[in-house]
């Protein structure tokens, strides 16, 4: 059995924003992940069954290999569209922010969203939320944002609630924060979950594949010249690192979204504990992913060094300047960790 996850004050107070309101926008993170798309859509389609008027805004593009997920095609990107965004956002009843902590994860949007006076819902798995929010579902210990937009939707509607399109996008959130099911799912509120969203008709075999299994020729042959020559082991540090060039990606015909999944794979070398993949996403300015396991805080790693955040094994952040400037932060984390890594 499934335990409540709202208790009875918040389960009043989302049900009266849904009842009272009548247009909302559902945000989630700058360079959406299948956690944040796939809770966003759900939420999407749940807001639609109930007859309301809603719009998934987000601060920048989703990776293509998402581009299936069911009502994606009407998503507004405020990095293109930022008028017509912010004409939603002043007519809307309440705001959902989906699978972030803190209104600066949605940039430029967040700016707007800070001066207008509709309530804030967060849902959200990361540690630390910011007290930008009127009603917080916050809980790190689960698995995705999926899972507790499920429990939400559980509790609110019940078993109704959630159609098979709702559940191929909640599977898709849980399926792609776990890997699989290789990390952060060992609850077993988890697998009540997942045989809930199978008793809805999803094909969970389909939906793998079409994930994972959904690269462009350009990415498998990138892969290949990475894992060749740009994979850096530090084994005294049980650590790897693996940098990508503006020129690099551009020569495979690869794009941002082509390297999802590639900071994982150091992981499988015997005794790597910590990884980090830095992606040139223009000349000048640099993007980190970190990934580690057990209890190492990459996190910790991403506010020191990287500007940015994120959980305790999945985190990431950026560096404005020079591939080699990032390398140099990176070799001094290794220095300033090694402690906790070669423990
Ligand atoms: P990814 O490596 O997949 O881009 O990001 C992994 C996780 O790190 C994200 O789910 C998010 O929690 C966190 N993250 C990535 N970039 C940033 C950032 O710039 N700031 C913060 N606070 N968190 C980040
Ligand atoms: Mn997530």
């Amino acid at each position: 059995m499934l335990d409540n996850l709202l208790n009875n004050e918040k389960v009043e107070a989302i049900k009266s924003l849904l009842s009272d309101g009548n247009d909302f926008v559902i945000l989630t993170h700058s360079r959406p992940d299948g956690d944040a798309m796939g809770s966003s859509l759900a939420l999407l389609h749940f807001l639609k069954s109930c007859g309301k008027s809603a719009t998934v805004i987000l601060p920048n593009e989703y990776p293509p290999f998402l581009s299936w997920l069911p009502g994606i095609a009407d998503v507004v990107l405020y990095n293109k569209m930022s008028e017509h965004a912010d004409n939603l956002m002043r007519k809307a009843a309440a705001f959902f922010c989906l699978d972030f902590n803190n209104l600066s994860r949605i940039e430029d949007a967040g700016k707007v969203v800070e001066t207008l006076p509709a309530k804030r819902v967060l849902i959200d798995h990361h540690l630390d939320p910011a007290p930008d929010f009127h009603i917080s579902v916050s809980h790190p210990e689960a698995c995705s944002t999926c899972e507790l937009l499920f429990r939400v939707l559980w509790q609110i509607g019940g078993s109704d609630a959630v159609t098979k399109e709702i559940a191929e996008c909640l599977y898709t959130g849980i399926m792609t924060d776990t890997g699989n099911f290789a990390y952060a799912s060992s609850r077993k509120e988890v697998y009540y979950i997942i045989a809930e969203l199978i008793s809805k008709g999803i094909d969970k075999d389909l939906i793998y594949r079409k994930v994972f299994y959904n690269h462009s020729f350009g990415r498998m042959r990138l892969m290949g010249y990475m894992m060749h020559e740009k994979l850096q082991y530090f084994p005294k540090r049980n650590a790897a690192l693996i940098t990508l060039s503006f020129d690099e990606m551009r020569r495979f015909n690869c794009a941002k979204g082509d390297t999802e999944g590639f900071v994982n794979m150091p992981l499988q070398i015997k005794g790597v504990r910590f990884t980090c993949f830095m992606r040139e996403e223009l000349p000048g300015k640099i993007n980190i992913s970190l990934r580690s396991v057990g209890d190492f805080p990459c996190n910790k790693v991403a506010e020191r060094f990287f500007g940015g955040g994120g959980h305790k094994n999945a985190s990431g952040g950026e560096v404005r300047g020079s591939m080699s400037v990032a390398v140099d932060l990176f070799m001094q984390a290794l220095e300033s960790f090694s402690s906790e890594l070669i423990m």
